[in-house]
């Protein structure tokens, strides 16, 4: 259920900001970056960091922690692995470009990786991934919530479960671009580790992460003997507890995560899901009328990022840059999809009037592209 929240802060129906993260970001908390520097050590920082220990479980839906920590998200992914997986086995879901890094990842840090891939565009399936486990014992599982690169959803209520019935390993959760924009369940779901950046649904700069970790997850990281230093999720959870970092803080994204989390927690979790789900609802009525096909399967699209198709005769990239000509920022298709596909990033603080004027600036683009424009 929506309500008349002004998300914007006083800017409705004047965004031009569509790159599916970074995204836009409200003045206010532009300007919450400029606080006082501070030792990170003294008790204002700890009176500033513990109002955000507090805070963020409440997103991440879990009684257990939720940290910060001074990475762009792929950091936290790392941390996952470093801290908590002694050579693997580590099933790696794939179906789309940030899964597939993630994999990736997992590799490169020498542990035994399988990968279970999916068509890009494709949502998880459930049952595959029971297959797997069924056939042999992974230490971690590791799986996206939201494809970023196709805007693609997958079900991690039924893939959590399907995890936890056929196996005792690790779930570990990107919730990069779900966090903050749909549903998700932490304790609920028993994800033991979700990990998000700021720079997309939360809607701040880029450069922090944050992450929620499980008992299970932190009891791994103790048999585990080597785990690093920067990236140890013990270190940082025992630092928590003193409601520091164990290392320098972005102190000036600290004191925006401060201010974005009142306004994300007055607006209300449930309350922000369904406003990103009625933007997705707006670009999915509208696409039908106007010949833009999405990309990924029907029941999976993505709240708060769409992959379109545009219709016959325009062109992706020709669109995009019409649409830049008239001040928008856009987003392109990812990666393989760039010549064919446009992204609309529907994620944190914009509302739906301003959507709707990005789409209709869609309209008299590819009128122009076509020749038709008046
Ligand atoms: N996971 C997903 C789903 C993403 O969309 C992104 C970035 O777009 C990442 C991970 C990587 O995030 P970062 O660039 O913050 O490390």
């Amino acid at each position: 259920m929506s309500t008349n929240f002004d998300s914007t802060s006083g800017q409705a129906g004047q965004v031009r900001f569509y790159n599916p993260g970074p995204v836009w970001v409200r003045s206010q908390v532009l300007q919450a970056l400029g606080g006082p520097m501070l030792s990170h050590r003294s008790q204002a920082f700890m009176d500033l960091y513990g109002r955000i220990l507090d805070k963020l479980p409440k997103l991440f839906k879990t009684k257990g922690s939720a940290h910060t920590i001074a990475t762009s998200a792929t950091g936290a992914w790392e941390a996952g692995l470093v801290s908590c997986v002694e050579g693997g086995p580590v099933l790696s879901i794939c179906n789309g470009a940030f899964s597939d890094k993630w994999g990736e990842m997992s590799q490169r840090l020498g542990l035994e990786t399988d990968v279970l891939k999916f068509e890009w565009g494709k949502a998880v399936n459930p049952d595959d991934v029971k297959a797997k486990l069924v056939a042999k014992k992974y230490a971690a599982v590791t799986v996206v919530h939201n494809e970023t690169s196709t805007g693609t959803i997958s079900d991690i209520a039924t893939i959590a479960k399907t995890v936890h019935e056929n196996s005792d390993a690790l779930l570990m959760v990107d919730v990069v671009t779900s966090l903050a924009g749909t549903t998700v369940e932490v304790d609920e779901w028993g994800i033991d580790l979700a990990v998000s950046g700021s720079q997309k649904a939360m809607a701040l700069p880029p450069g922090i992460a944050v992450y929620a970790v499980s008992e299970k997850a932190l009891e791994a990281a103790k048999k585990k003997k080597h785990r690093g230093m920067y990236l140890d999720l013990l270190e940082l959870e025992a630092f928590g507890k003193k409601k520091q970092n164990p290392t320098t803080p972005s102190l000036p994204l600290l004191y925006a995560m401060d201010v974005q989390l009142d306004h994300i927690l007055e607006e209300g979790v449930a309350n922000r899901a369904a406003r990103h789900h009625e933007m997705l609802k707006t670009v999915e009525d509208w696409a039908a009328v106007n010949g833009f096909k999405f990309f990924p399967e029907a029941g999976a699209h993505s709240p708060t990022v769409s992959s379109l198709i545009p219709p016959e005769g325009v062109n992706a990239e020709e669109l995009n840059k019409a649409l830049k000509a008239d001040k928008w920022t856009t987003g392109s298709g990812y990666g393989k999809l760039k010549p064919t596909n446009i992204r609309i990033g529907h994620m944190g603080d914009v509302d739906v009037a301003s959507v709707k004027n990005y789409l209709e600036a869609h309209e008299r683009a590819v009128a122009k592209l076509r020749g038709t424009a008046k």
